[in-house]
Parts: structure tokens; sequence; C-alpha cells
């Protein structure tokens, strides 16, 4: 089975062909001027299951995720809180840390930071120069684009189709508007670092071309990141890569599409959000994984409660039979290989239709504890439980696993039991209202009271 995805410097399907047994994927993280939102989440969402299940399939995988921690955006916002930039920094990053873990996201192989990669990014700026590449204007230094003929090729645009959507005025110190910055010189009170060119701060795109390729190496597999991504800043990066170096960058370009917001891409600078936090402070984590999972990655799709909902109560279909079927098969276990499954994520990482597989296998593992047939539901829940691995679900543990918590609960359903049979309906009432507001729901049944959470 032959692993593929759409490229998008090639416009087409691209075998995954690592050279060895690792592949090497960087994905370009956030930039941490604002707490993160779900759009954020998205694309950490995507490449976290894209990489459990190039893990499944006998890869390494090496995956670098940067923090921008420095630039024009992250200045602006500490000051307009008054706070030191650093400080800032860290706690969206720390923010970021914190709802990827609750998502079951897996850390990266190494998530650098800009701030830690100066020398190397000055470095790759200085190599730039050297080749005729870049220029410096009073401290500041940019990337001729007419210098380098293939830039255009990623986003297919052409320098001159560019040109007539540039502002014809020089307002910086550039050659031509469509060059970019890739060193910028410190204004008063700003950040700095020291140079050859003075003191000063790396632009944008520079810090991901010079971190890719350090941990990387050049020509390494996949160079993930956002559509919004495509240009210019993917577009920068190829070309102060090749330009400055002579060698190839990334091998194939994934993008993982926008989520909107009422039609709109969520924006940190608009304020048009959704944060990560508001909706895991509603909503079970593996609830926002199947939201994300349930569109396949190159289509736009939009934030919206419907939405959310929905994935809600697919999930709760999803962890009622788990705990049905833990319970008529305490021994669970977990198939090697679901062929069906491997084949749609090997497929540009279809997750709709691999989630499609996994309804299917609930609806059949219903059927086969409703007729009461174990060999059924033995097979069916062990493609379940690999499934929902490496798609990254983490099914919560609240239910069924804690032995302690159940005997606590059945000591409650039977306070319950007896306060109805005293007839003290009133207090089993209130009982009851007050275990639903903490999210546990009671069933009276004909084998006695159960209580479970929602
Ligand atoms: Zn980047």
């Amino acid at each position: 089975m032959q692993v593929e995805i759409y490229d998008t410097l090639s416009r087409q399907r691209k075998p995954l062909e690592p050279a060895d047994n690792t592949v090497r994927i960087y994905h370009c993280g956030m930039t941490v001027q604002a707490r993160p939102h779900v759009g954020h989440l998205r694309g950490y969402i995507v490449m976290d299951a894209f990489r459990r299940f190039l893990r499944f399939k006998g890869y390494d995988v090496t995956l670098v995720q940067n923090i921008t921690d420095i630039d024009d955006k992250v200045i602006e916002k500490s000051r307009a809180e008054g706070i030191d930039w650093r400080m800032l920094a860290e706690r969206n990053t720390k923010e970021l840390l914190d709802v990827t873990s609750a998502l079951n996201v897996e850390p990266p192989t190494v998530m650098p930071r800009a701030t830690q990669h100066i020398e190397e990014i000055v470095d790759l700026v200085s190599r730039i120069v050297d080749r005729g590449h870049a220029y410096e204007v009073s401290g500041d230094v940019y990337f001729d684009v007419r210098s380098y003929p293939k830039y255009g090729k990623l986003s297919g645009k052409n320098i001159d189709d560019l040109m007539e959507g540039v502002r014809k005025d020089l307002a910086d110190n550039k050659r031509d508007p469509l060059d970019f910055a890739l060193w910028k010189a410190a204004k008063e009170g700003e950040p700095y670092w020291f140079s050859p060119w003075g003191k000063g701060r790396p632009g944008w795109h520079i810090e991901c071309s010079a971190m890719s390729t350090l941990y990387l190496g050049s020509g390494f597999d996949i160079h993930a990141g956002g559509e919004d991504l495509v240009f210019p800043h993917h577009e920068n990066e190829i070309a102060q890569y090749e330009a400055g170096t002579g060698k190839p960058f990334a091998k194939a370009w994934m993008h993982v599409e926008m989520l909107n917001l009422q039609g709109e891409k969520m924006s940190k600078s608009t304020g048009h959000v959704v944060t990560a936090r508001d909706v895991l402070d509603l909503y079970d984590p593996n609830v926002l994984r199947l939201f994300t999972l349930r569109v396949h990655y190159r289509a736009q799709t939009e934030y919206t409660m419907e939405g959310i909902q929905e994935a809600r109560s697919a999930w709760e279909r999803i962890e009622n039979f788990l705990e049905a079927a833990r319970s008529a098969l305490p021994d669970q276990s977990v198939a090697s290989s679901y062929p069906e499954f491997e084949q749609a994520l090997a497929d540009d990482l279809n997750t709709p239709k691999a989630l499609g597989l996994v309804f299917d296998l609930v609806r059949e593992g219903n059927e086969a504890l409703a007729a009461g047939n174990t060999g059924i539901l033995t097979d069916v829940s062990a493609r379940l439980n690999l499934a929902l691995g490496i798609l990254g679900f983490k099914p919560s543990d609240k239910r069924g696993s804690s032995e302690e918590l159940d005997k606590v609960l059945a000591i409650v359903a039977d306070f319950r039991a007896e306060l109805r049979s005293a007839k003290a309906f009133d207090w089993a009432d209130k009982l009851r209202e007050n275990l639903q507001k903490s999210g546990l729901i009671i069933e009276d049944t004909k084998e006695g009271t159960r209580i479970r959470f929602k």
C-alpha cells in the first residue's frame, strides 16, 4: 500500500518516498502574538493523525513544528498589552502546549523557536547576500525577487501579475515592491540581535527556511502548513533557501485548508475567532478531533454550533458502543491491520472516508451486541480500537476503567434506589438533579439503577 498525498507544488498526488525509513516533516506552527484558536488546531490535529498513521505503517517520523516568537505582530501586541514581548510569547506558547496536549496531539520531535536560532538565520541571510540574491539598505536586508526566476512556482503566480496587486510607492527601502525582508533593522525600543548589518531581528519567512533545513536537511519529505501560507510565506521560504544555497528545499507541500467562522477566515488580528480554550471548556477533546477529521483536510469548512453538536452526538455514539462492548467483552484487543481503513488514509489522508468506516463498525458492533454474537463483536471491537488509535482518539477512561469510581457510583445508585423504595421521591429527585449538574446520567432499568457520565 503506497501512501500518497496531494502536493501543492507539482499540483498532483505524489507517493511518499522517503530516502530511508524516516519521513521528515516540517509544519509551520503558530505565531504566538495571541491565544490559539480552533482554526490553528485544525492543522495540529490533521498533522497528528497523519503522523500516527505513518508510524503505524512502519515509518519513523521526524516532525518539526516551529513557534514564531518574535515578529512585528508580537511586538505590537505586547506594546498594546503593556507587557514584555517575551512574556506574551511565553504565555501564548504555554496555552498552545496545554490545548494540544488536552487534544491528545503528540508533541513534535522538535519545537524550535525563532529566537533560539538567530545564528542559523543570520548565516542563511549572509549566504543569500553572498550569492547576489539579497541586498542591504540601512540595516534592512531584502530578498531580490527578480533575481530568482522560479519565484511563484508554488503559488502559480508570476511576477508581473503580482506587480499589479502591489502598491507602487516604495514605503520601505526596497528596490522593488515585491522584495521582502530577510532582516529588519531594530527601531528605537524594539528587541534586537547583532548581525553583520547591525542590530535587528529576522523577517518572518527566513526562520522557517533556516530551522526546517537545520533539523531535517535539504530536500526533506514534506513541508506542511495552512493554505493561507502558500503565498507569500511558503513561496518566500523556497526562494530564500534555493537561491541562497543552490540546494532543493522540500520535496512535497501539504496544505491544510481554513476553518472559517461565518464565512471568513479566523484571524487573531481582527478578533474574529473562537479560542481553543472556549471549545475545550465545553466539549470533550475527542469531539473537536472528530469535528476536524470528519472533513477532508483540503476542503474549507465552517466552525458552527450545529457542526460541533453533531460531532458531539457522533462521539457519544462511539463511546456508548465502547462502553457496552467493554462490559460484554472485558478482554479487548487491538487488530493488527484493517486494510480498507488504511487504504482510505493512504489515499491523501481521506479521514472522512476512514471515519465512515468507523461508524460502520459501530453499527455492526451494536447489531452484534443485540444479537449476542461474541465472534463479530470481538472482531469489530478490535478493528475499532485500532482505527480510533490511529486517528488519535482517546476514549475517556472515566467510564468503566476506574474501578474505584465504579464502586462509588454503584453505592450512589443503590442509595437512590433505597430512597425511592422508602417513597422519599423528593430526595431521590434532588439527588438525580445534582448528579445531572455534574454531568452524570441516571438510568432506571429493569436490572436496577445505573449511573454513567454523559
Ligand atoms: Zn513557516
